[in-house]
């Protein structure tokens, strides 16, 4: 989504009081190089919604409200039979512990000007987008996302699609030398279905 468009809309919900959303399921806990993927959009919404990198792998999610929705939502109104155990919501703080620091956010912004520099390189890659560690890449006409991403899968490298892109959002904690290999794994499949 592009900034403006992020920006109207809090806009729009401001003037009318309505209140303002944002799922981070997937962009937040350091996805995009910030904790939140909200703040590179310089917006600030009622509720923030959390879950899957916040786990690492446990199963939790979270819900952030500011005042106005926090009246709105009161103790009691929202129950889980496992909500809040103790188990995950340990390791939810200790995901916390890790993400939550600059140096850490800053890795996975330098880790992704790379990833995405090395992917622009390969033949076959049309454009990239995304941000931070979530990335959406384009190939060429003639070649086929799903194809590509089970060739890769057979050679050890998993990634998604998203309709006709490659869809790639690694473990923060990648090392350089992860990315490379991913990158070698990519260039062999895209160039394997180039000459089909
Ligand atoms: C997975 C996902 C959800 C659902 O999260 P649950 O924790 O399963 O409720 C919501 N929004 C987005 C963007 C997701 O990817």
């Amino acid at each position: 989504m592009d900034k403006e468009y992020a920006q109207y809309l809090e806009t729009l919900c401001k003037e009318n009081d309505i209140m303002l959303i944002v799922d981070e399921v997937q962009t937040g806990i350091g996805r995009t190089g910030t904790f939140l993927c909200c703040e590179q959009y310089h917006i600030l919404p009622n509720i923030i919604t959390l879950a899957k990198g916040l786990g690492a792998g446990l199963p939790i999610g979270a819900i952030l409200m500011d005042e106005t929705a926090g009246e709105i939502f009161q103790p009691g109104q929202h129950g889980s039979t496992f909500g809040g155990n103790p188990v995950v919501c340990a390791g939810g703080i200790e995901v916390l512990k890790q993400v939550c620091n600059e140096a850490f956010l800053s890795s996975v912004s330098t880790k992704a000007v790379y990833l995405k520099e090395q992917l622009l390189a390969l033949p076959g890659v049309a454009d990239v987008s995304g941000l931070g560690l979530m990335i959406g890449v384009t190939v060429v006409e003639g070649l086929a996302a799903r194809q590509i991403a089970s060739r890769c899968a057979e050679s050890g490298l998993l990634i998604l699609t998203a309709k006709s892109k490659l869809r790639i959002m690694p473990p923060l904690n990648i090392t350089m030398e992860e990315i490379d290999r991913g990158i070698d794994v990519l260039r062999k499949c895209l160039s394997e279905q180039a000459h089909l």
